[in-house]
C-alpha cells in the first residue's frame, strides 16, 4: 500500500495512492497501520492535489558511506559500522517542492537514497524484530553542500540547510529494502543506478544500530545511503530520485 499526505482546498489530508487516484482515509498513516482499518472518505485525482511530505519526522537519522559501489567508486575501504548524522525536521520537504541553493555554497550535491519510516517507537530493537518497527519505506534526497562538508569537521551545515530533505512522494508498506532498484536523474539524465542490495548495512541493521544509539519515534525517517554516480546541481536543475515499487521524488533547484 501506497500512503500519501496532500493538500486540496487548504485541507490536509491523508490517502491511499492507486495509480493515479488517491483514496482519502479517515485518520494518519501511523494510525491507520496501528488499527489495521482504514476507514474510506472521498476519491480525488493526483493532478489535482499538492501533494506534502508523507510523514513529519522528529529528526531524519542518515547513514554515511552505505553502498558497497560507491565506496568502490570512491577507493574507500568498507566502514566497520556505520557513520551516523541527523538533518533536522526543518530541514524536510516534499514532492515537487523547491529545493533552496544556499546563497554562501559553491557546490550542491544530490544523493539518492532509500528512506526508512518508523512507524513504532524504538530502542535497542535487534536486526531481527527491526520490520515489527518500520512501517514502510519512502525516497530521501540527501541534499548536500559539499563545500561546507569539506570545510567543516561536523557535518550539521552541510547537511542541515532548509530544503536539503526532500522526502516522498508516499511510504510504500510492502517491499523488501533489500533489493530494489535505485536511480538518480538530472534534467531526464541518468546519474545514478543501482540496487539497494549492495548496502554495506541493510534497512534491518540500521534500525538495530541506530536504535541503540537514540530512540526512534513513529514518522522518523533514515536515509540509508546513496550508490555511486554523486555529483552537483545548478539553479534550475530538476532532480528525480526514483526506486522500483515506491515512485519517483522530483525536485527542482531554486536561488
Ligand atoms: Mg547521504
Amino acid at each position: 500500500m501506497k500512503f500519501l499526505r496532500f493538500k486540496i482546498n487548504g485541507k490536509k489530508k491523508t490517502g491511499i495512492l492507486n495509480g493515479d487516484s488517491i483514496t482519502e482515509i479517515k485518520g494518519s498513516m501511523l494510525e491507520a497501520l496501528n488499527s489495521k482499518q482504514l476507514e474510506k472518505a472521498g476519491i480525488f485525482k493526483l493532478k489535482d492535489v499538492e501533494v506534502l511530505p508523507p510523514v513529519s519526522p522528529s529528526k531524519v537519522v542518515c547513514v554515511g558511506l552505505n553502498y558497497r559501489d560507491h565506496a568502490k567508486e570512491l577507493d574507500m575501504k568498507l566502514p566497520t559500522e556505520p557513520t551516523l548524522f541527523i538533518k533536522p525536521s526543518t530541514a524536510v520537504v516534499g514532492y515537487g517542492d523547491d529545493v533552496i541553493y544556499p546563497e554562501d555554497s559553491t557546490q550542491l550535491d544530490y544523493e539518492a537514497e532509500l528512506g526508512i519510516v518508523i512507524f513504532k517507537e524504538a530502542h535497542h530493537v535487534k536486526e531481527e524484530d527491526a520490520a515489527d518497527f518500520i512501517g514502510g519505506y519512502t525516497i530521501l534526497n540527501d541534499v548536500t553542500a559539499r563545500d561546507k562538508q569539506r570545510k567543516d569537521i561536523q557535518w550539521t551545515r552541510a547537511k542541515s540547510f532548509d530544503t536539503f530533505a526532500p522526502i516522498g512522494p508516499c511510504v510504500e508498506t510492502e517491499l523488501d529494502p533489500t533489493n530494489q532498484n535505485i536511480s538518480l536523474k538530472l534534467n531526464n539524465e541518468l546519474r545514478q543506478d543501482s540496487n539497494t542490495k549492495h548496502m554495506i548495512f541493510n534497512a534491518y541493521k540500521l534500525v538495530e544500530f541506530i536504535s541503540n544509539v537514540m530512540t526512534l519515534k513513529p514518522g522518523d525517517v533514515i536515509g540509508t545511503g546513496t550508490p555511486p554516480g554523486v555529483g552537483s546541481m545548478q539553479v534550475g536543475d530538476m532532480v528525480e530520485v526514483s526506486i522500483e515499487r515506491i515512485g519517483t521524488l522530483k525536485n527542482v533547484i531554486k536561488a
